[in-house]
């Protein structure tokens, strides 16, 4: 009777006699090498959200006193979808006059009505944005991934409920920022000029848009070059909730176009979430003015692995702390710090969870890893992981098929990584993981903050105690504890040494945006 293998290339392949029975005949496989495999006989489906009720405009404007306008340069940039490369719109670049006529409107704007408004009445205008992103948070999804490249499920149901979330929280602090300082009194501090990244477009501009309008500041956003068309979508939602002229301006273009904002003299106070390296030309710039100034910048965050951790749990807190959003994430958990006892299971697990990952078509519903946002970001994680693998680390990557048009990274972590390895300092900013060793918790302190960093960190453990001795002596803005990358607009973010100074979000995120006396 002839035998037949159902799988090819499984250490487990069953035998299977013709007419079906499985044989005794198995190879033995130790336990922790055993795998259930299904080779691609249980491949998800393909699940497109449909995108094709988006209308996109051929081109943006810049959003400027409640209008959309041409900008003086007269100039244009492509916006491409990372994941096939195609234009999917073009964008105005704002110049340095685009930038005067924004703040002079947002100064008009806090001169004559937002500045006058009470409290209660800010407070109304931001509940009505916020249910009108609400409305419309299906198609803003849709067009964040296409833009940006992320995974639909990540824009639908982390993106966008916490950009709604954003403003109806600050939404209710607006008629009591009394209470947010008691004995004090905040006044606002005038127009802000706020630059933001494209890892989270539109939870950025909320980030900083919220907190602002709460406290009756008018606002100068100028969204990153790669990611702006939901940022000027949200326009539309400000002037559907007859938001007044002036009081929210959108300024599109790349580093110019924010120098210009950032060197502008009748900006009060400046908010800027992007890399360390422009966030320090900012603060030379801003050095000798009176402008207030809170810098969100970049991290390399220890996510800390002890023995006695529930190692299955934290092998996902592993996965969505570096994989999540393509790892373009300033607090992912790019360096993994696990306790020598558990490094070869931890490990095997890892390996084994990582080819699980689906990456490919951001719209598709089942997509874990979507499209890097740009060909410049791509080929800094090359370099940066041509260096770990030139230094001596051992890369791990499944091995997949990745489309090919269009720009892609698999999800992909490095062992034997040293202190001074280039991918165990620097920021990757990709699906990329620098796995490291510890013996002592004091060792897992000492390691975790030996970086330029200090964002964000992440803690593994059974033990309540241990958490607590830990999280005290990292020095990180943010620590999870057997968890990571959960957000919430109550919760204050930001971080320590190079990864910048200030707090967004929470009672916290009211602070920079208003003098008190
Ligand atoms: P980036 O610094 O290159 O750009 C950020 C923004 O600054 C963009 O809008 C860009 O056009 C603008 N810009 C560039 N040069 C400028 C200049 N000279 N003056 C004024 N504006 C200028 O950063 P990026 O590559 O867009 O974003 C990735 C970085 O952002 C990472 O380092 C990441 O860690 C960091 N980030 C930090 C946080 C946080 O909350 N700490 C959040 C998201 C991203």
């Amino acid at each position: 009777m002839a035998k037949r293998t159902t799988r090819r290339d499984s250490a487990l392949a069953v035998v299977v006699q013709g007419n079906g029975d499985v044989a005794d005949n198995r190879p033995s496989v130790a336990l922790q090498d055993r795998r259930l495999s299904f080779g691609d006989k249980w491949n998800y489906a393909p699940a497109p959200e449909s995108n094709s009720y988006i209308k996109l405009k051929p081109r943006y404007s810049l959003f400027i006193n409640g209008k959309f306008v041409t900008p003086r340069s007269g100039k244009y940039f492509d916006s491409i979808n990372p994941a096939t490369e195609e234009k999917l719109s073009e964008i105005a670049e704002g110049n340095a006059r685009d930038v005067d006529r924004a703040v002079q409107a947002a100064r008009r704007a806090y001169q004559t009505s937002w500045g006058n408004l009470s409290g209660r009445e800010r407070g109304k205008y931001l509940y009505r944005i916020a249910r009108l992103i609400q409305e419309r948070s299906r198609e803003l999804a849709v067009i964040e991934s296409m833009d940006g490249g992320k995974p639909i499920k990540e824009s639908r149901d982390i993106d966008l409920p916490l950009v709604a979330a954003h403003f109806f929280y600050y939404a209710g602090w607006a008629d009591k920022l009394g209470y947010a300082f008691p004995g004090r009194t905040p006044r606002p501090l005038g127009v802000a000029g706020q630059i933001i990244p494209w890892n989270f477009p539109l939870l950025m501009a909320a980030w900083k848009l919220a907190p602002a309008l709460a406290c009756g500041n008018t606002c100068v956003l100028k969204p990153a070059e790669t990611t702006s068309i939901t940022a000027l979508h949200l326009a539309e939602i400000f002037q559907e909730a007859e938001l007044p002229d002036g009081v929210v301006n959108i300024v599109t273009g790349a580093g110019d176009t924010g120098r210009a904002l950032v060197e502008h003299p009748k900006v009060d106070k400046l908010a800027f979430t992007g890399s360390t390296e422009v966030g320090k030309r900012i603060l030379r710039a801003v050095a000798g003015t009176k402008k207030k100034l809170t810098l969100e910048l970049g991290g390399k965050a220890a996510n800390i692995i002890f023995e006695d951790a529930a190692i299955d749990q934290a092998v996902e807190g592993i996965i969505s702390g570096i994989y999540f959003n393509q790892g373009h994430v300033c607090c992912a958990g790019s360096r993994l710090f696990v306790q020598e006892g558990v490094f070869p299971h931890v490990i095997r697990k890892l390996r084994d969870r990582i080819s699980t990952l689906r990456v490919g078509d951001p719209l598709d519903k089942n997509t874990d890893i979507g499209a890097i946002n740009s060909r410049m970001q791509l080929d800094k994680i090359c370099q940066l992981v041509d260096s770990g693998v030139r230094q001596g680390a051992e890369l791990v990557q499944p091995p997949l098929r990745l489309p090919k048009k269009g720009y892609w990274y698999p999800p992909s972590f490095f062992t034997g990584v040293t202190a001074s390895h280039r991918i165990a300092q620097e920021e990757i900013f990709g699906p990329v993981l620098s796995v490291m060793t510890f013996r002592t918790p004091e060792e897992a302190i000492e390691r975790a903050n030996n970086t330029p960093y200090g964002l964000s960190a992440g803690v593994w453990t059974d033990k309540g105690s241990k958490i607590f001795k830990i999280v005290n002596k990292l020095r990180a803005g943010v620590v999870w504890a057997n968890t990571y990358n959960k957000f919430d607009p109550t919760s204050p973010f930001g971080g320590y040494k190079e990864s910048g100074f200030g707090r967004e979000g929470g009672a916290h995120g009211l602070l920079p945006y208003v003098s008190l006396t």
